[in-house]
């Protein structure tokens, strides 16, 4: 190992899948390459040397003008259902450098996203522009801070090119950490060539690197399939309790690991609705925050019928032992969902008023338009002087009788403050800051995103500092988010 090597260790297992999975891409130099913002702790954490990777050879690398020593750039074959209609798809703007191993042994993906064109890129340009990169870097971090799993953002370079777009826009490449980028839109591709071996290889390559547990089970294809609707209704119900909207819920954008993954068109509700919407292409609400659990139902799915030639040779019993493992999902989602709101309102047992107990809350709170993470926040606080629904007869009703389930627990106060605090955010990436501090990165000035992302590494603190970024603003327009810039 060379000595300025940051300490990259590659290992790309992806390589020994069979070779129609990925397909060997060019590199497409950019001009001049600058780093504009690198994770260091996530740099730490992976055993990389964060001054080595502001080195020129390393900006280099996160262009995508140079290959890391022992990596080998791929790009992945998938498909998936957009919008409920299947595509062949495939990395059209990203290469997997290969996977790094850090130095306590864990496996991770990494991968340039804007990196130029591959194999398929189909009419696209194979480039990304630096404010949706930047935007993916502020969001993934906050999800990652508020603990929920997802796949991370180590460096931003601006490319030095234009991108043509509706306007012209600077060019930049993300570099995307991932537990594995393999989704249900690369098992729709293995299916769909219906090539038994090809299959095979790619759930057995899958289980290996993510419930290696499984490769004992009797049937481990229908154990595998149990773990990933697990793993999904324990995500999405982390989404649903912290207000996110993910936007664009193709099955291609499902990670098998579980990890949330392509930040496109993603945004935090504000004001309480479960028919909140802000992708500027979900016209008719399909991925609305509130049928993101029934989405998730489809996209798996989508994932178990690909599997059924590998669950039993019987068509008719794999289809109905799929269809049983699927229809779980709605159970496990809704106790996560459930252990999740009752924590967010301090309570520490379970009673059977206690469904009641957060639907009226809910219900009050879409009457009232109050906004979702600020509800929870003043509950936690115990602030309601300045909180909207102050004095709204049918609130105060309902907290009182939240007071007295909460009496009824042994508990003491600072036992249920404790359980609030670390369950109810107090600072989410808001639109409005996401954006002011993306507008001044277009101009040069990267003090907003600076201080926005130090703020957003520890959502659950309640320091002062927060204050200034927990006001909602009047919404006059509808915020609109974009994909594909
Ligand atoms: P997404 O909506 O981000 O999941 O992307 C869907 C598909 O479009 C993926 O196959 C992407 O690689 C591809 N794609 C998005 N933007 C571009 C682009 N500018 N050039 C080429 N392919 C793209
Ligand atoms: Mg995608
Ligand atoms: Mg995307």
């Amino acid at each position: 190992i060379k000595k300025n090597n940051p300490g990259w260790n590659f290992d790309n297992s992806y390589l020994r899948l069979p070779d129609t999975f990925y397909s060997f891409n060019d590199l497409n130099p950019v001009n001049s390459p600058k780093m504009i913002k690198l994770n260091e702790s996530l740099a730490k954490d992976l055993g990389l040397d964060p001054n080595l990777l502001k080195n020129k050879e390393s900006v280099s690398i996160f262009a995508g003008n140079q290959v890391p020593e022992g990596a080998t750039p791929i790009a992945q074959a998938y498909a998936g259902h957009q919008f409920g209609y299947f595509t062949m798809l495939g990395d059209g703007r990203a290469l997997l450098l290969g996977e790094h191993i850090t130095p306590s042994g864990e496996r991770f993906d990494v991968q340039l996203k804007g990196s130029g064109i591959t194999k398929y890129s189909r009419r696209g340009d194979g480039r990304a522009v630096l404010g949706p990169m930047l935007r993916e870097y502020i969001i993934s971090e906050a999800m990652y801070a508020l603990g929920i799993p997802t796949t991370r953002s180590l460096a931003v370079v601006t490319t030095g090119e234009k991108v043509m777009r509706e306007t012209i826009l600077p060019g930049a490449v993300l570099t995307r950490i991932a537990s594995s980028h393999i989704r249900v839109g690369t098992f729709e591709f293995a299916a769909q060539w219906e090539i038994y071996e090809n299959l095979k290889a790619l759930a057995d390559y899958t289980i290996k690197r993510h419930y290696p547990e499984l490769l004992s089970e009797e049937n481990r294809y229908i154990s595998f399939l149990r773990e990933v609707v697990k793993r999904q209704a324990e995500l999405i119900a982390k989404w649903q309790l912290i207000g996110f909207i993910h936007g664009v819920m193709n099955t291609d954008n499902v990670s098998i690991s579980g990890e949330t993954i392509d930040y496109g068109p993603c945004a935090f509700m504000d004001i309480y609705d479960p028919a909140t919407v802000f992708s500027s292409i979900d016209t008719q609400g399909r991925y609305a925050y509130g049928n993101q659990p029934i989405i998730a139902v489809w996209n798996l799915s989508r994932f178990a019928e690909t599997l059924i030639p590998l669950i039993d040779e019987e068509q008719k019993k794999a289809i109905e032992m799929a269809e049983n493992t699927v229809s779980d999902f709605t159970k496990i989602f809704r106790q996560n969902w459930m252990d999740g709101m009752r924590a967010k309102l301090g309570l520490f047992s379970e009673e059977g008023e206690d469904e009641a107990l957060i639907e009226e809350l809910l219900n009050i709170m879409l009457k009232n338009k109050a906004d979702y993470t600020n509800t929870f926040r003043s509950l936690t606080l115990g602030i309601l002087d300045e909180f909207e629904l102050n004095g709204v007869e049918e609130f105060m009703q309902w907290k009182d009788r939240w007071s007295k389930r909460l009496e009824s627990q042994s508990e003491t106060k600072e036992d249920v403050l404790a359980l609030m605090k670390k369950s109810n955010p107090s600072v989410i990436p808001r639109n409005h800051h996401v954006e002011a501090a993306l507008d001044a990165a277009q101009n040069n000035d990267f003090s907003l995103m600076e201080k926005l992302l130090h703020v957003l590494e520890s959502p659950f603190a309640y320091t002062e500092e927060q204050n200034e970024y927990v006001k909602v603003p009047e919404r006059k327009t509808c915020y609109l988010t974009y994909c594909g810039t």
